[in-house]
């Protein structure tokens, strides 16, 4: 049906009408079971690849595109991101991150707009900015006559309308004002969305914006199978909208209530609660290893909310928050792999790394063009 309509090929939302559909047409002889190929590459889905990776040792694309029998030489758009990501997640230590197999905005390390040009959206720990943070951004923004400036809903600044070959430079300015990239392009951590907390809110419980910037420094620069947003609040008045979130949580005067799976985007959902802890501590260590495992266990291009529904809501609280040791062997894993991720991309490229992506192929004159 995909083939012939384009129906469900592109966001999903219609997928679930679509099997309706199908049930309908064929009734007993559908199976919605029935595994899915990756892609036409392979008759393998995401999780016998997966297993097979870890199963076999594969260690790189060409490696698994041979031992598993792929049917093209090189991969498609589909199966190569996806196959980059469980080696990236598989083999922190060892496999080389291949860029080639990444999207334009991953590749670029900005967000590509509709006229070519791109957004730059630093990170702003949980939201938190100072006069010395504004002030370099304003001087970037006049310095690269960036025509927009835009706050995001995940609390942070975006400059929107920079030229491809304009950003190594704006990332030389940003990075001297202590700037690092936001990841507001990445299937990874994007933002931890903070209230002012028990700082400066009558109702807070409990320091919210603390929580959030230790959560955001801790697990910046991960990759993840689809993007991940978390969402701190001081109290169930939930100012920072936590119950929305992939991750989320309210803080109460007995400690910090721990959700997950939500949604606010082409699907709605709020969130399943994970579950209440008594200490910060505690609380960092359920929501990586509640990540980790959801790094380890998802499809690729699959949120939280999706996952956590396929394998079930009380699997994800049996393994990250009554089971302690396996919760501590995913923060482990977790922890063991940020010392290859958290790496800042910006800085990478303004010292030259990649350098030909932002270099124009050529300089074409108007009259050039037209001949
Ligand atoms: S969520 Fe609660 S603590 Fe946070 S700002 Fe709102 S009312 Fe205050």
């Amino acid at each position: 049906m995909r083939a012939h309509t384009k129906a469900s090929a592109s966001c999903g939302t219609c997928t679930g009408l679509v099997e309706k559909l199908m049930q309908l047409s064929l009734g007993d002889s559908y199976n919605p079971t029935a595994v899915q190929p990756m892609c036409s590459c392979t008759e393998l889905g995401h999780d016998e690849v997966r297993r097979l990776i870890k199963a076999k040792g594969l260690k790189t694309i060409p490696a698994v595109m041979q031992e598993l029998e792929w049917k093209t030489s090189c991969g498609c758009a589909k199966c190569r991101p996806a196959l980059n990501y469980y080696l990236v997640a598989d083999w922190p230590d060892e496999y080389a991150d291949d860029y080639q197999s990444r999207f334009i905005n991953e590749r670029v390390h900005a967000n590509i707009q509709k006229d070519g040009t791109y957004s730059v959206v630093p990170r702003m720990w949980g939201g938190v900015t100072s006069s010395k943070e504004l002030r370099a951004i304003a001087d970037v923004v006049d310095k690269f006559a960036i025509p927009t400036v835009k706050v995001t809903g995940g609390q942070r600044i975006d400059m929107l309308g920079i030229r491809k070959e304009d950003l190594p430079a704006v990332w030389a300015d940003l990075g001297q004002a202590g700037f690092v990239s936001g990841h507001a392009y990445a299937k990874g951590l994007r933002t931890v969305k903070t209230c002012v907390g028990s700082d400066w809110c009558r109702f807070g419980t409990q320091d919210s914006t603390g929580l959030g910037v230790r959560i955001e420094k801790f697990m910046w620069g991960s990759w993840t199978p689809a993007k991940v947003k978390m969402a701190v609040s001081g109290c169930p008045r939930n100012c920072a909208e936590a119950t929305c979130k992939d991750v989320g949580v309210i803080c109460v005067d007995s400690g910090f209530e721990i959700h997950f799976a939500g949604a606010a985007g082409l699907d709605i959902k709020g969130t399943e609660v994970l579950g209440l802890v008594k200490t910060e501590d505690e609380a960092l260590e359920v929501i990586v290893a509640l990540t980790q495992m959801y790094r380890e266990q998802a499809r690729y291009l699959e949120r939280i909310y999706k996952w956590a529904k396929r394998i079930g809501y009380d699997e994800v609280r049996r393994q990250v928050l009554d089971d302690v040791e396996r919760r501590k062997a995913y923060y482990d894993r977790f922890v063991y792999s940020q010392q290859f991720a958290q790496v800042d991309p910006w800085s990478e490229r303004v010292s030259g790394k990649d350098k030909h992506e932002f270099q124009p192929m050529a300089a074409l004159s108007f009259q050039q063009a037209a001949e």
